[in-house]
C-alpha cells in the first residue's frame, strides 16, 4: 500500500513491522522475493529492505521493495551513501520514485576498510537525508543507537549528531537492536532531555540460534543481559529449543515496550517467515 511510514508510526495503533535483506547474487533473488512475500502475507504495518553497503546487493533493494508494494504492504527502502556520489544517489532516488516507493531509511553505511573520510563524498547520513529531502517526495527515517554508535566519542556527541540529522529532515529514528529494554528507556529519556522528539521505532532481533548471537556480537556492541545469556547457554545447542526460547524472549521484550508506550516495533526477522509469523501470532490480541 502506498503510504508514508511517518503517518503509520504517528497513529494511535501500535505498529509491528519486519525487515528483509536482499541476496548477494542474482540466482537467489527469486527465493528472497518469495520469502519477503510470505512475510508480507502476514500484513505487517510495513516492511523494510536493507541495502548492501559495498553496493553488492544494492540493485535488488528497490526490486524487492516494489514487489512488496504490489503485495499491498508499505515498503521502506534502505539507502546508504558511504560509497556513493551525488549522481549515483540521484539515480537511486529516481529509480525508487519510478517504482512508487515513498519511504527511505537514510544511512551512511559502515566505512569500508582502507577508505579514509577524505575519500568520501558523503561522510555522514545527515548529508544523504538533506539530499533526499531536496529531491522531494520521500518520507525519510534514520538510524540511532541506544548503546551509542561505536565511532562516537560519547553518548552525548552521538545525540548531538542525531539532532543534526533531524534538522536535515529525518522524520523518525529506528534503533539498533538491543536486548535490555531499560537501555532503550534510558536512551529515550536522554533524547527527550536533548530536545529530540521525533518518533523512535524500537528494533528487536529475535535470536533463534547460537551462531546468530556470535554474528550479532561481531557486528554490534549490544549488551547481553544475564537472563538472555542463560537462555543461550542452556538452549544454544538445541536448535528447536533455542528458536522457541528466542521467539519468546523477543515477544516479551515487545509486549513490555508496548506496555511502556513505545508504539512502534520493527522486527529484524532475518528473512525468516516462520519467526515473523510466530511473533505476530504471539501479539495478535495486542496489536489488533
Ligand atoms: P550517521 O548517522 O552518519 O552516524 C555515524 C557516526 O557519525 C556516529 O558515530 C555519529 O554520531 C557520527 N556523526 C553523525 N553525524 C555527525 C556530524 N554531523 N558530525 C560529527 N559526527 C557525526 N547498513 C547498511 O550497510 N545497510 C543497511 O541497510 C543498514 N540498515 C540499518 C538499519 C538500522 C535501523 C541501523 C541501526 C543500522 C543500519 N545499518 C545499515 C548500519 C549503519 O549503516 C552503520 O551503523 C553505520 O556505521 C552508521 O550509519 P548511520 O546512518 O547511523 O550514520
Amino acid at each position: 500500500m502506498k503510504m508514508k511510514v511517518i503517518d503509520l508510526i504517528k497513529g494511535d495503533k501500535p505498529t509491528l513491522s519486519f525487515e528483509v535483506f536482499p541476496p548477494k547474487t542474482w540466482d537467489k533473488l527469486e527465493t528472497v522475493k518469495a520469502t519477503a512475500e510470505k512475510i508480507a502475507d502476514l500484513k505487517p504495518s510495513y516492511m523494510s529492505v536493507t541495502y548492501g553497503a559495498g553496493g553488492s546487493t544494492a540493485g535488488f533493494t528497490a526490486d524487492i521493495a516494489e514487489d512488496l508494494l504490489k503485495k499491498g504492504v508499505t515498503p521502506i527502502s534502505h539507502l546508504t551513501c558511504v560509497s556513493s556520489d551525488e549522481q549515483k544517489i540521484e539515480a537511486e532516488l529516481k529509480k525508487l520514485q519510478d517504482k512508487g516507493v515513498e519511504n527511505i531509511l537514510a544511512l551512511r553505511g559502515d566505512i569500508p576498510q582502507g577508505m579514509s573520510k577524505d575519500d568520501m563524498h558523503y561522510k555522514y547520513a545527515y548529508e544523504l537525508v538533506k539530499k533526499i529531502k531536496d529531491f522531494g517526495g520521500f518520507c525519510v527515517g534514520g538510524a540511532c543507537y541506544p548503546e551509542t554508535h561505536p565511532e562516537s566519542e560519547s553518548a552525548y556527541a552521538d545525540i548531538e549528531a542525531l539532532k543534526i540529522k533531524i534538522d536535515a529532515g529525518c522524520e523518525y529514528l529506528t534503533t539498533q537492536m538491543f536486548f535490555d529494554n531499560n537501555i532503550l528507556y534510558n536512551f529515550i529519556m536522554r533524547l527527550l532531555k536533548s530536545g529530540v522528539d521525533v518518533p523512535v521505532v524500537a528494533g528487536i532481533m529475535p535470536v533463534t540460534s547460537a551462531s546468530q548471537i556470535k554474528r550479532i556480537m561481531s557486528i554490534s556492541s549490544s549488551a547481553l543481559p544475564q537472563r538472555f545469556v542463560r537462555i543461550v547457554d542452556r538452549y544454544g545447542d538445541d536448535p528447536l529449543a533455542m528458536k522457541q526460547a528466542g521467539i519468546a524472549y523477543a515477544t516479551e521484550q515487545i509486549i513490555d515496550l508496548y506496555a511502556n508506550g513505545i508504539n512502534s516495533v520493527h522486527v529484524y526477522s532475518m528473512n525468516n517467515p516462520d519467526v515473523a509469523s510466530k511473533i505476530q501470532q504471539n501479539l495478535s490480541e495486542i496489536i489488533k
